[in-house]
Parts: C-alpha cells; structure tokens; sequence
C-alpha cells in the first residue's frame, strides 16, 4: 500500500476526492506549538456547470486556490491539510467556481470528521480515569489532576 493511500485512510479521506500529493510533510511553529502541513490536492472532473446547469459544456480548469483544512491530531501535533482546490471556469456563462467536497462543508476549513469528533467529546465531561485511558496511560501511575488545575477554559484551543 502507497504511503499516500495510507495517510488517505488515517485522515478519512477516502470517498472526498481528495489525494495526497507526493511532496514533503511541512512542519511549522504555530501558536500551539508544532503544525504539520500535507500537500493534498481536489480536483475533481466536472461535466455540470453549478450556475447556469449545462451539461457536458465547456468547463475549463482555471488556477487553484489552496486552503487550510484542519483534519485529525497526528502525534499530538495539530494537522492541516495544504489542499490545493481546482478553480473551473464554465465558457458557456463564463462564471468560475471552485472544487468542492463532502470533507468540509461550503466556506468551513475544518474537516468535518474534526467536527464529529468534538461532538462527541462535547457530550461527556471526562473523569479523570477517562482521560487516562484517552491517552494510554493507567490512571493509577498518569492522570491525577492536582487541586491547583488551571481554568481548563485557557487549555482550549482558539483556532
Ligand atoms: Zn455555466
């Protein structure tokens, strides 16, 4: 298996259209500490204009525009996807428009398995020996929150 497929299939991107390109992995200092960044790309092939609804009209490839796509922690780092998304422009009624994909919704930058995962999370308040076994570790050697806990509201992140 490709190590492209593979991080396709950790990320849960299969079925979205969008492939890993075959660059680097970029990491950068971000606000919360290290940001890893994947080259990815969508585009699609696209036969319908989403304005004027020609079939089979004469759509064009027109530039890209690259996006920021936050998708699942990967080793604890915060990850984004550099998707590069195909602009199209329709001859027909010469408007343009971008690639689209069920991993984010329309105007969204963060990937919408993300959103389901804070979801859930949101539904439980996590004990103690949850979080232990979140994070692999027992609860009698790990988690201990000491009484002086910081406000877990300045824990959360902002982005
Ligand atoms: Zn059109």
């Amino acid at each position: 298996m490709p190590h492209k497929h593979c991080i396709e299939v950790l990320l849960d991107l299969e079925d979205t259209g969008v492939k890993i390109l075959d660059k680097p992995i970029l990491k950068e200092l971000g606000p919360q500490g290290i940001r890893k960044m994947i080259p990815a790309i969508l585009s699609p092939t696209v036969d319908v204009c989403p304005r004027c609804g020609t079939v089979g009209g004469d759509i064009i490839k027109h530039g890209t525009k690259t996006s920021h796509i936050k998708v699942h922690k990967v080793t604890e780092c915060d990850t984004y996807l550099l998707l590069k998304k195909q602009r199209y422009l329709c001859k027909d009624c010469s408007s343009t428009f971008t690639a689209t994909t069920k991993l984010v919704e329309r105007s969204c930058f963060i990937a919408k398995p993300v959103k389901t995962a804070i979801l859930l999370k949101a539904r439980n308040i996590m004990s103690e020996k949850d979080i232990a076994k979140e994070v692999g570790v027992s609860h009698d050697q790990g988690v201990k929150l000491p009484d002086s806990s910081p406000d877990p509201s300045c824990l959360l992140s902002r982005d």
